[in-house]
């Protein structure tokens, strides 16, 4: 391994003797960009929601509250965040609208933020790897060439998973294991996902290696006894660098490994699955 590619790769504990059988892959930030900007889209809406009630605090620091709570829930279900934030409407004395119409509402101004992106993916303008972190397509057909189950796993409605990871070309590495969020989002977040899947296959959880870049997948997979490698990615710029705010909710979070993106995937493999 050279210099250079080590660096990439950010070890807190190595994998030791772990052999693993299921990778669970977080969508949105780990894999797919084209939801790029929606924390940008979220947090707005809840700030102008709490300015409307007069909170009595400045932007900046409503702004400031908001971001911490969009990062602590960032990976479970969207409607555990609008649950959150209809906590804070109360105890800002407001009457909080039941937290469905915060989702909607903010399901509604982020396909605005991201129609452009949907439909150049749809009409073929868009490669469906201009849209995916860097190196994520080369390490996703590396990892589906080895006898392991893929799995994805996102906060986001299904439906909508479903369909942007066929326009981003990569529902194939995953056969059926697409899970997304659903009414019943109690049942439906990434704990509960690990948590099926690894007792319908009779499976260790040592056997788990989880890729994320939300706080709620990694303490789900090292909850559950598997390794956690955090993606601390710049959406922004698709990769490249790692995102210090990222980096250090993910440490926080239990990661046990750190990238920026999956560039050096060669280098990530021997790490994981050392010959
Ligand atoms: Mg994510």
């Amino acid at each position: 391994m050279s210099e250079e590619s080590r660096g990439a790769i950010e070890v807190v504990r190595p994998p030791g003797g772990r052999r693993f059988r299921f990778v669970l892959f977080d969508f949105d930030g780990t894999l797919s960009l084209l939801r790029e900007g929606w924390a940008d889209v979220m947090i707005p809406m809840m700030v102008e929601h709490l300015e409307a009630l007069g909170a009595g605090l400045p932007a900046g620091r409503l702004r400031a509250m908001m971001a911490e709570d969009v990062a602590l829930t960032t990976g479970m279900p969207t409607m555990y965040q609008m649950i959150r934030f209809a906590q804070r409407v109360a105890e800002f004395g407001g009457t909080p609208l039941d937290p469905k119409a915060y989702k909607a509402e903010y399901n509604r101004r982020l396909m605005g933020h991201i129609a452009r992106r949907r439909e150049a993916l749809a009409s073929g303008a868009a490669a469906p790897d201009t849209v995916l972190l860097a190196g994520a397509r080369a390490m996703l057909e590396a990892l589906a060439a080895r006898p392991l189950v893929l799995l994805l796993a996102s906060g986001t409605d299904e439906p909508y998973v479903r369909q942007e990871a066929r326009l981003l070309d990569v529902a194939r590495y995953f056969g059926p294991h697409v899970y997304g969020a659903l009414d019943d989002y109690e049942a439906s977040g990434k704990k509960q996902v690990i948590e099926r899947v690894l007792a319908a296959a009779r499976a260790d959880g040592r056997e788990l290696l989880v890729f994320g870049d939300g706080f709620v997948e990694i303490t789900s997979a090292k909850g559950a006894g598997g390794y956690a490698v955090g993606v601390a990615s710049d959406e922004a710029s698709g990769g490249g660098r790692v995102h210090p705010w990222k980096r250090e909710r993910l440490l926080r979070a239990g990661a046990d490994a750190i990238v920026a993106d999956f560039a050096q995937h060669g280098p990530l493999l021997e790490l994981l699955f050392p010959a």
